[in-house]
Formats: C-alpha cells, sequence, structure tokens
C-alpha cells in the first residue's frame, strides 16, 4: 500500500476473461500518480509492473482516436485525456456498459461499426461534378461543425436505452456521422440517406433521452445532430410526396 495518498492513487477495475471465468470480478490496484498521471498511464503502470495480463485498449493518446473510451467513477470519460488528480485518487474503472466484454476493458465494437458502415460514411458527390475544384463556402462548412469532431469511441451508443431495447437500432454514433455528411454540401445522395435513416431502425428510435449528450467525452450533442435530421427527413418525405413543394 502506498503511504502518501497524494502521489498514489488506487484503481478497482472490473476484471473479465470469458475464457476463464464466468463471472466479472472487480481487482484492486494502487499505482503512483502525480498531478499529471492520466487513468492511461496509470493503467499501463499496472499492466507494466503488476498484472500483465490487464487489457485495455489505446492508440493515439491524444483523445482523437477514441479507442480508450471506458466508464470511470460512473462517467464516460477516455482513459488518456483523464486525469486521476482531477476525478480523486480513488478511482473505479468498468468497460463500456452495455457492450459485449472480449476481456477486461476491451468490448466488442462489431455491431457498432457495422452500424456506422450502412450510413455509408463517406461523400458521394453530386453529378455531374465540377470542372475544377470543390468550392465550399465557409457557411457551407459551417453546417457540419462539431460533427466531424465525433471520434467513434461509442460512449453514446453503449448510453443509449433505445440501443439496449432495440438491438438493431442505429444509435447515436452513426446518426450525427449522417448528418455528417447528409449536410455536407457536397455529397449528392441525401434522398438515399434519408431512406436508410428513415427505416425502422433509424432514426425514429430515438426518443430524446440525451444519455448520448451526457455521455460524449468530446461535448458532442448527438441529440441535435437526430433531431435536425428528423426534420429533414420529414421535409424530403413530404416534398416526395407532393411534388409541388420543391
Ligand atoms: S458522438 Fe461523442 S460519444 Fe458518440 S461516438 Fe462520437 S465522440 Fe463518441
Amino acid at each position: 500500500m502506498m503511504k502518501n495518498k497524494r502521489d498514489s492513487a488506487t484503481l478497482a477495475i472490473l476484471r473479465y476473461d470469458p475464457v476463464k471465468s464466468t463471472e466479472p470480478h472487480y481487482e484492486t490496484y494502487d499505482v503512483k500518480a502525480t498531478k499529471d498521471t492520466t487513468v492511461l498511464d496509470a493503467l499501463f503502470q499496472i499492466l507494466e509492473t503488476q498484472d500483465h495480463s490487464l487489457a485495455f485498449r489505446y492508440s493515439c493518446r491524444s483523445a482523437v482516436c477514441g479507442s480508450c473510451a471506458m466508464f470511470i467513477n460512473g462517467r464516460y470519460k477516455l482513459a488518456c485525456s483523464t486525469l486521476i488528480s482531477e476525478i480523486g485518487r480513488d478511482v473505479i474503472i468498468q468497460p463500456l456498459p452495455h457492450m459485449p466484454v472480449i476481456r477486461d476493458l476491451v468490448v466488442d465494437l462489431t455491431t457498432f461499426f457495422e452500424k456506422y458502415k450502412v450510413i455509408k460514411p463517406y461523400v458521394v458527390p453530386i453529378n455531374p461534378p465540377p470542372e475544377k475544384e470543390w468550392i465550399q463556402s465557409p457557411k457551407q462548412r459551417s453546417k457540419i461543425n462539431d460533427s466531424t469532431d465525433c471520434i467513434l469511441c461509442a460512449a453514446c451508443y453503449s448510453s443509449c436505452p433505445s440501443v439496449w431495447t432495440g438491438k438493431r437500432y442505429l444509435g447515436p454514433a452513426a446518426i450525427l456521422q449522417a448528418y455528417r455528411f447528409a449536410a455536407d454540401s457536397r455529397d449528392g445522395i441525401l434522398r438515399d440517406r434519408v431512406e436508410v435513416l428513415g427505416s425502422e431502425n433509424g432514426l425514429w428510435r430515438c426518443h430524446t433521452i440525451f444519455n448520448c449528450t451526457e455521455a460524449c467525452p468530446k461535448s458532442l450533442n448527438p441529440a441535435r445532430f437526430i433531431e435536425s435530421l428528423k426534420r429533414t427527413a420529414t421535409k424530403e418525405t413530404l416534398k416526395a410526396r407532393i411534388p409541388f413543394l420543391h
């Protein structure tokens, strides 16, 4: 046990290896922690000096890859940008809730990314293309501001009751990304996008509970983008049914 709590922290980590055990359990570790130590730094300390079997994901260490999203002291956080000195030196860490656990803090994101692919996460250019480059004005670009900051960490997805109860629902991250491309001035398949989003498992399954907005570690507001797409989908559907609205 470390003596001076100002230079140390205690991490209780929910461990689970489905190959070896049937139930998850907590294991506790004492680590050195200065004012600059992040949760990810502490996980590395444990991995390197105490328990080589601890599993967690990380990549950029700069809060831009989304790999290290976890549930830390009851909040969705990125381990790489969470300072232990700011959250208290007794830290409880769980994998993203409501997600299948592969091992320890690593969850299975297969379904999350399958749903992401459904919304065609790329610009499908307007036809015919311009003779030179695509021009996008600052005003046009401002429509997709914020939505381009999503790092696909899956925190919002993990927090969404509509995902928990409707396994095929696209979820807040995929819909936010759909907004990012639907609102892009260079994109030419709004009708197709609206059709996918208007389907049974699309945006109408969102009940505006705002868990996604609270969960997002990048301070985005997926619920706002979903609401905006609901308005667009309604307008496009009306236009298709009542041609003189064009
Ligand atoms: S909207 Fe926020 S919480 Fe959801 S995937 Fe993107 S960055 Fe993560």
